[in-house]
Formats: C-alpha cells, sequence, structure tokens
C-alpha cells in the first residue's frame, strides 16, 4: 500500500477546539498537536507572553492545505466568571454557534494533608480543578451539542487512587471524573462524548508551581521510576497524543470513560 493510502486514524482537520491551560505543559503540547492535526485553535491562560509564545510556535507548522486553521490567544483566568464570559464572546466570535472539542485542561497542584490543610486552600483548588470545569462545560454545552462535539477533561490519577498529603487535589480529581460521567450520560442523547485523561507523574510545571525547587523535583522524579510501571514519568505530549485520540472522530463509539495515561500507576499495589 502507498503511503498516501494508509489512513490517518487521528485527524482533526476542520475541527474547532477550546483548550484552557494552554500556556504550558500538557495544555501547550495539546495545543500544537491540535494544530498540526488541522483543527483550530482559542488557546487560554492567564499568561499572555506565553500565549503569545505558543501562537508563534503555531504558526510556523507546515501543514497541508486540506488542514486550514487557526490559532487564537485568549488571556483568562478561568476561576473568574467575567473572564469565562468575556471567554465565550471570543468563541462566539471566532467559532460561532458551534464548536466541536472543548479541553478543560487548567488545573493547580497545592500540597497539604487534613491536619496542613484549611478551606482557604480547599476553596483555591477546588475553584480551578472543579468549579471552572463545571462552570465552561456548562457554558459550552449548546456549542457541543450543535457540533454533535465532545469534552476531554484533565483529571489525574489521582482522582482514581488516593495519595496522601495532597487531599484538596485529590478530591478535586475525583470531582472531575464522576462530572465525566454524569455529563457523559447527560449529553449522549444529543450526540456529545465526554471523557478524560487520567495522567500519573508528567513533566510540566505543575509540581515546580505548588512549591518543589529543583533538587526535590529531580529526586520526585527519579522516584517515579518505581512508582510507575513503566519504569519512568510521563512527557506532556503523550498525555496530548491520548487527548487528541479521545477527541477525535477515532473514538466515536467511547463516551464516560476515564483513560489512565500514566505507564501503569493505576494498576499498581505496594506489596
Ligand atoms: P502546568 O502548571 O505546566 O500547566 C497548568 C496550566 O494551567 C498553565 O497553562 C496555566 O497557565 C494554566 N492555569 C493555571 N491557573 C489558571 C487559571 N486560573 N486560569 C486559566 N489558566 C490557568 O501543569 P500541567 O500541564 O501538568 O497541568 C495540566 C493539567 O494536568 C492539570 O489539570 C493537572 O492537574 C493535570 N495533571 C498533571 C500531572 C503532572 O504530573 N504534571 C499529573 C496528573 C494530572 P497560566 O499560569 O498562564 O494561567
Amino acid at each position: 500500500m502507498a503511503t498516501s493510502q494508509i489512513p490517518q486514524i487521528i485527524n482533526l482537520a476542520g475541527k474547532s477546539a477550546l483548550i484552557t491551560g494552554a500556556s504550558s505543559g500538557i495544555g501547550r503540547s495539546t495545543a500544537v498537536l491540535f494544530r498540526q492535526l488541522g483543527a483550530s485553535v482559542i488557546a487560554v491562560a492567564r499568561n499572555a507572553d506565553r500565549l503569545k509564545e505558543l501562537v508563534e510556535e503555531c504558526e510556523t507548522i507546515k501543514q497541508p492545505p486540506e488542514f486550514q486553521g487557526f490559532i487564537h490567544a485568549v488571556s483568562a483566568d478561568v476561576t473568574r466568571e467575567d473572564d469565562v464570559d468575556s471567554l465565550f464572546t471570543s468563541v462566539q466570535q471566532k467559532f460561532g454557534d458551534k464548536f466541536d472539542i472543548l479541553i478543560n485542561n487548567a488545573g493547580l497542584l497545592e500540597k497539604g494533608s487534613i491536619l496542613e490543610t484549611d478551606t482557604k486552600q480547599y476553596d483555591r483548588v477546588m475553584d480551578l480543578n472543579l468549579k471552572a470545569i463545571y462552570n465552561i462545560t456548562a457554558k459550552a454545552a449548546q456549542y457541543l451539542i450543535n457540533a454533535k462535539g465532545n469534552v476531554v477533561n484533565v483529571s489525574s490519577v489521582n482522582g482514581m487512587r488516593s495519595f496522601p498529603g495532597v487531599l484538596a487535589y485529590n478530591i478535586s480529581k475525583a470531582g472531575v471524573d464522576q462530572l465525566t460521567r454524569c455529563v457523559a450520560l447527560e449529553l449522549a442523547a444529543q450526540g456529545v462524548r465526554v471523557n478524560s485523561v487520567n495522567p500519573g507523574v508528567t513533566v510540566t510545571e505543575l509540581h515546580r508551581r505548588s512549591g518543589m525547587d529543583d533538587k526535590a523535583y529531580q529526586s520526585f522524579l527519579d522516584h517515579s521510576k518505581s512508582t510507575h510501571a513503566l519504569g519512568r514519568a510521563g512527557q506532556s505530549i503523550e498525555v496530548a497524543r491520548a487527548i487528541a485520540f479521545l477527541a477525535s472522530d477515532a473514538a466515536s463509539f467511547i463516551t464516560g470513560v476515564t483513560l489512565p495515561v500514566d505507564g501503569g500507576r493505576h494498576a499498581m499495589c505496594p506489596r
């Protein structure tokens, strides 16, 4: 079979996607991959300079003529109602009354056990990791119904398994998994699919932003060799590829799943 006759399983040409947390890590890799696969992207995060760098990188991508599309950056704090309202004004301007794919990726990690946490930390973590997803998904629902589109939430292995010392984060991700299944059932009749990816430790800025210095982060990555069956931490592109699969028509009969992208960590038990 000639190379040109090999079917491309994952193809997002002609699709339009809204990606939150696109200025670094998993969200940034997803935005670049979606542009490479032909999607038009609205990339959302707070840091406008880093979004500008993302747009510049995407503009260098060489694509076949049938992969038309664009990337548009919107600087917004997704925990702020007024920012989200402005974001949806941009969505209407750029995508019209429908768009195909919502990637709820923006998130943060804070450390703290039941002995160390407080309601301020709980609110910060839940506001971004769960309430913002609830709000954005609700606002996006009619657009997705119009397009018979889909949602991919970026949850965590922490949503499926219990790790001490990051209590609010664990609860928020368990909530994301429940939201994924519930909204999948609520929107299935309208042809909208809703899924999650559940990454293990992935090399991004998440842990350093949570307060780890370079030395602690390196030792955390070394430790990840034994906490992940495949013997290493993951890379953001490995999560982005799973997101692209779930968001594509290749996953047309998949909804309500929470897909571990974690080198087997979810399957491990201490012994
Ligand atoms: P990063 O810290 O690299 O990226 C987080 C992204 O979220 C950034 O683009 C950041 O941009 C954005 N963000 C943070 N706060 C807000 C806000 N209030 N409004 C809008 N955007 C915001 O981390 P990751 O790429 O690792 O994280 C992405 C997702 O992956 C998260 O949901 C995380 O929980 C999940 N995850 C990560 C794992 C890991 O090991 N890295 C493991 C499992 C899950 P900006 O600062 O510009 O706003």
